[in-house]
C-alpha cells in the first residue's frame, strides 16, 4: 500500500520546485496528501531569506510534535534554506526530527528514508558541493496535466548582497546541463500537457556564463523556445547587474518569451546600494529599464524592496520612492530590512529603528497600489491574450489566467475545456491585484 507524504512549503518558486521533486522523487511509494494528521512523512521545506518564514517554521515543526507522539512511525523532515543553515542544532531544538535535508540534500531523500528505516537514527544531508550536478528528475506517472510548471536552471549565486543568506545556504553559482533542462522541459510539454514554463534561477542572467560549452541565458531561451507545443517562458530572477542587450533583444524578438522582467531594485539610493553590494548604480538601472522599453514597449517590470537597511535616511528612502514614481514598477514585493545570519549587513552598527521601517514600508505600499491602479486601469477596454489556468479561486463561476504581462485576468464562462487554452479577453475593470474581463474568442487550444 502506498504510504502518504504531506509537505508544507515556506518561500519562493525554488522552493515549490524543490518540494515538486521531493514529491517525484518518492511518486512510487508516496501519494501526496494535503492532511497531516494521516501522513507517514511530514516534510516542511523551509526559507531563511526573512526573519518571519523563519519565525514561523519554528512554531510548525512544535505543531507536528503531536502527530508523532499519536504515531510513532511518523518521520518528520526539515528541508530547504533553514536544514541548510541550522543542520545538527534543528535536531537538538527538535529532538523528535528525524530528516534534515539541505538545498542539495533533498535529492538524497530515498537514501535518507532508507538509512532511517534500517538504523532507526536521524540523518542529516547539508554537504554543499561546488561541483554539484542538478539531477534530472522526471516523473513517471501518467494522467497528470497541468498548465503550467517550473524548471530549475541554475542553483546558489555568487553575489553576495550584504543582506541576503542565499549565497550561504544555496552555495556558489551552479548552472544546468541544458541537455538536462531541454530534456524536462519536452517531457513536461508532452506528457503533461504543460503550456507554459518559468525558468528558475536566483541570477538567472548569469546562466552557463561559468561552465565552458553551454549556452549563454539569452541562447536557452532560444533554444527552450523551439519545443513544440510549448507557447510560453518566463523565468525569474534577474540580477540587473548582468541583464545583457543580447537577453533584452530575445526578450522583445522573441514571441514565446513573456513580456515581463522582474528586475528586483532593492534601493533607489546609490550610497545605500553601495552598501548592499548590488555592483549597480541607480543610473545603471535606470539604463537597463530604458534599454527594455525601447526594445519592447509593452514589457511590464516588477520589482523587490528593501526599506530600512542599516544605515538608511529619509533622504535615501525618498530615492527610492522616486525611483518608483520614474520606473512605474507594475508590481513592488517590498520587505522591511531584518538580519540574517552570516551576512555582512548584520554586523553594520547603524540599524534603522523598526518604527521608521514600519512606516517606510506603508509609504511604499501606498505610492505602489496607486501606479499599479493606473497600470491596470489602462488596460480597460483592450484586448489581451490570456492563458487559462484554471478556475478562480475566488468565484468557482469564472476562469482564471494571466496575460503574457504577468498579470492575472479573470473571465466568466462555463467552459471547462478553455483550461490550458490561450484566449482572447476583454478587459472591461480593474481591480486591486487583477483585472476582470469578458471572453471574446479562442486563440489557441
Ligand atoms: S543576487 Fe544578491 S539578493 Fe539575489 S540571491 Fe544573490 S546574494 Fe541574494
Amino acid at each position: 500500500m502506498m504510504k502518504k507524504l504531506y509537505i508544507k512549503t515556506f518561500g519562493c518558486q525554488m522552493n515549490e520546485k524543490d518540494s515538486e521533486q521531493v514529491r517525484i522523487l518518492l511518486e512510487d511509494s508516496y501519494v501526496k496528501t494535503e492532511n497531516p494528521e494521516e501522513a507517514d512523512l511530514i516534510l516542511i521545506n523551509t526559507c531563511s531569506v526573512r526573519e518571519k518564514p523563519e519565525h514561523k517554521l519554528y512554531s510548525e515543526i512544535g505543531r507536528f510534535k503531536e502527530y508523532k507522539l499519536k504515531k510513532p512511525d511518523l518521520i518528520i523532515g526539515v528541508m530547504g534554506c533553514v536544514a541548510q543553515q541550522e543542520g545538527q542544532a534543528l535536531l537538538q531544538r527538535f529532538p523528535y526530527l528525524d530528516l534534515v535535508l539541505g538545498t542539495q540534500g533533498f535529492y538524497s531523500i530515498r537514501s535518507a528514508l532508507e538509512i532511517i528505516k534500517e538504523k532507526g537514527s536521524p540523518v542529516i544531508f547539508t554537504d554543499l558541493k561546488e561541483n554539484f550536478e542538478i539531477p534530472l528528475v522526471l516523473s513517471k506517472s501518467k494522467g497528470v496535466r497541468r498548465v503550467k510548471a517550473f524548471v530549475t536552471i541554475m542553483q546558489g549565486c555568487d553575489n553576495f548582497c550584504t543582506y541576503c543568506i542565499v549565497p550561504y545556504v544555496r552555495g556558489r553559482e551552479i548552472s544546468r546541463a541544458p541537455e538536462d533542462i531541454l530534456k524536462e522541459a519536452e517531457e513536461l510539454v508532452v506528457k503533461e500537457g504543460v503550456r507554459e514554463i518559468t525558468l528558475l534561477g536566483q541570477n538567472v542572467n548569469s546562466y552557463g556564463l561559468k561552465e565552458r560549452g553551454y549556452p549563454d541565458f539569452a541562447e536557452l531561451l532560444d533554444l527552450i523556445s523551439q519545443i513544440e507545443g510549448l507557447w510560453r517562458i518566463r523565468f525569474t530572477t534577474s540580477h540587473p547587474k548582468d541583464l545583457s542587450e543580447k537577453l533584452i533583444k530575445v526578450l522583445s524578438e522573441n514571441p514565446k518569451v513573456c513580456k515581463h522582467i522582474h528586475l528586483p531594485l532593492q534601493a533607489g539610493s546609490n550610497r545605500i546600494l553601495k552598501r548592499m553590494n548590488r555592483k549597480y548604480t541607480k543610473e545603471e538601472y535606470l539604463e537597463k529599464v530604458s534599454l527594455l522599453r525601447n526594445y519592447c514597449p509593452e514589457i511590464a517590470i516588477t520589482s523587490d524592496i528593501i526599506v530600512g537597511f542599516p544605515g538608511e535616511t529619509e533622504e535615501d528612502f525618498e530615492e527610492t520612492l522616486e525611483m518608483m514614481k520614474i520606473v512605474q514598477f507594475q508590481e513592488v514585493f517590498s520587505f522591511k530590512y531584518s538580519d540574517r545570519p552570516f551576512t555582512l549587513a548584520r554586523k553594520y552598527p547603524d540599524k534603522v529603528p523598526s518604527e521608521v521601517k514600519e512606516e517606510r514600508l506603508r509609504r511604499v505600499h501606498s505610492l505602489q497600489e496607486a501606479i499599479t491602479k493606473s497600470i491596470y486601469e489602462s488596460y480597460i477596454g483592450k484586448e489581451v491574450e490570456v492563458l487559462v489556468e484554471g478556475r478562480s479561486e475566488k468565484d468557482p463561476n469564472k476562469l482564471t489566467g494571466r496575460t503574457s504581462t504577468n498579470v492575472v485576468v479573470n473571465f466568466s464562462s462555463p467552459r471547462l475545456d478553455l483550461i490550458g487554452a490561450l484566449v482572447k479577453v476583454k478587459i472591461v475593470e480593474a481591480g486591486k491585484h487583477s483585472l476582470r474581463g469578458q471572453y471574446v474568442e479562442s486563440l489557441r487550444v
